[in-house]
């Protein structure tokens, strides 16, 4: 909500002064929600896992010529532990399903998924024993890229869908930081 300046107060000469902002001047008010939710959607670390073709799709999104980098998104990560969004690029077998599931459960909340491309999808032309019928089947999925290969744009489009989804999420909590001691993290065993 925006509200007009009326005075500006320094409390103290260690408070920095903001060089842009006079009075009469706009001030925006967010809630803690909005705060949370833009500093996520526009920081989005996707996991590193191509499983078929449309992973070479993927990898081009970073490339200079598409640069998601321009979305906050360009940082690509190697482990779950440090990614919050899963693009399922390619066909997913069955026999790949168990590691696909855990892999997102190593991922640290909250965290979401693109499903990129008709085999992640559906299965796409694969309609056989091997292949699931739709990686909705083993992860919770936001956003479904369509295509085979969906081109590196249809992808950061769908990069684009999930950030505005990102953008109306309710109900973030605050992470409260409250001491440990030792014996609370250790079991007593251990410490004996
Ligand atoms: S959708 Fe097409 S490009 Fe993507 S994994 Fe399937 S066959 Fe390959």
């Amino acid at each position: 909500m925006p509200k007009r300046v009326e005075t500006i107060v320094l409390h103290d000469s260690s408070t920095p002064v903001i060089g842009d902002i006079q009075t009469g001047g706009v001030v925006k008010l967010l809630s803690i929600d909005s705060l949370l939710n833009q500093a996520r959607a526009h920081s989005l670390w996707p996991l590193t896992f191509g499983l078929a073709c449309c992973a070479i799709e993927m990898m081009s999104t970073v490339a200079s010529r598409f640069d998601l980098a321009r979305f906050g998104s360009e940082a690509f990560r190697a482990t779950p532990r440090q990614a919050d969004v899963m693009i399922i690029a390619g066909r997913l077998s069955k026999k790949m399903a168990p590691v696909l599931r855990q892999i997102y459960d190593q991922m640290p909340e909250p965290k979401w998924v693109i499903s990129m491309g008709a085999c992640a999808s559906s299965g796409g032309v694969y309609n056989n024993y091997a292949i699931v019928q739709g990686a909705d089947q083993v992860v919770p999925v936001d956003v479904y890229v369509p295509g085979c290969p969906p081109s590196p744009d249809a992808l950061i489009y769908g990069v684009l869908k999930l950030q505005e989804k990102i953008k109306t999420r309710k109900g973030n909590k605050l992470i409260e930081l409250t001491p440990r001691t030792l014996e609370q993290d250790m079991p007593a065993e251990v410490l004996a």
